[in-house]
């Protein structure tokens, strides 16, 4: 990589930051593409996001993804929003503009273009079931929502957290069959609560590599005829998907969301269509060297 007076600088703010694989995917785009311009992770504290935002804005920045746990807490600090990030309620592009900062949120659509490209899934009047009531599980609801999904159930931990959600979702798709429902523990209550969907998102961090708890929910309730989509992407093929995959079931694994909003971002900064394959070869490549 060539740094010079020009290079366009931009990034990701997190905290911890350590395991991201944004700067590979990003850096591999920018370099395939010819850009100037050079990708770097921020480690920032949450008391520090507030003068980190005023400093990047100073250095003249171009931009930058914000992750886990600045997402929502950035919002007082950006001059505009756009309606996504509005809907989503989170933020995690922004744009740097002479005048102004904008909050982009790419995650939603993210997962939508993956669903799409990989799995050519239409999620118009589809069932929806979503395991968690976080920032993710927001992100996709709302956008799946958007998307003209027919129902989506919120299957959370914390009971009142899935509620907020599904308020939020009705005060805005009032015509979306939106539910909270207790997380359950049974095989039987977990195949009955399948059977009745197109689509499981897992948008909890269960399975990821590292983390004790393997599936979510039994590898026996899953029927064949179900698409299952994990967010986490480490590993590549978590055990829900394992499990998914050994019953015949569909599946979309979260690297793939990874990706998308990663070339939605590399889109917003340079206005230039993402090199997808370049950026999907480095992520599987990264992935299988940890
Ligand atoms: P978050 O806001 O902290 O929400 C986490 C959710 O997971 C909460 O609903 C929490 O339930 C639930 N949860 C946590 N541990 C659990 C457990 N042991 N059993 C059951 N539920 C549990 O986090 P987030 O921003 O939504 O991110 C969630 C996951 O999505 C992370 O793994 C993140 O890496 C992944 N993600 C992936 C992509 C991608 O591009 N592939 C993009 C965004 C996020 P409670 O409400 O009960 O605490």
């Amino acid at each position: 990589m060539k740094i010079s007076g020009n290079t366009k600088i931009v990034g990701i703010l997190g905290h911890p930051i350590g395991h991201t694989l944004s700067p590979v995917m990003q850096n591999a785009a920018f370099a395939a593409l010819d850009l100037d311009y050079c990708y770097l992770p921020f480690d920032v504290p949450p008391e520090q996001l507030a003068d980190a935002i005023r400093g990047l804005r100073a250095l003249g920045t171009h931009g930058v993804n914000i992750t886990i746990p600045h997402k929502e807490t950035v919002f007082p600090l950006l001059d505009q929003l756009t309606e996504a990030a509005q809907k989503i309620g989170a933020v995690n592009t922004v744009e740097f503009t002479d005048n102004a900062l904008i909050g982009h949120n790419t995650d939603g659509q993210g997962f939508l273009r993956a669903l799409q490209e990989e799995t050519e899934m239409n999620p118009k009047g589809t069932r929806v079931l979503i395991l968690g009531g976080g920032g993710a599980a927001r992100a996709v609801a709302v956008q799946l929502a958007l998307a003209g999904a027919k129902e989506i159930q919120i299957m959370n931990r914390t009971l009142e957290r899935g509620r907020a959600l599904v308020d939020h979702l009705q005060q805005m798709f009032p015509s979306l069959q939106a539910l909270s429902i207790p997380w359950v523990q049974e095989v039987a209550a977990w195949q009955s609560a399948l059977e009745k969907i197109d689509l499981l998102v897992n948008t909890t961090p269960v399975g990821m590599e590292g983390k004790e708890g393997g599936s979510p929910l039994p590898t026996e309730s899953i029927p064949s005829g179900l698409l299952v989509s994990d967010l986490v992407y480490h590993p590549f093929l978590t055990p829900l998907l394992q499990g998914a995959r050994a019953k015949g079931a569909r599946t979309l694994p979260g690297l793939w969301m990874l990706l998308h909003q990663g070339a939605l971002s590399f889109e917003i900064w340079t206005g230039k269509r993402a090199p997808l394959s370049i950026m999907r070869h480095s992520l599987t490549e990264t992935l299988a060297s940890l």
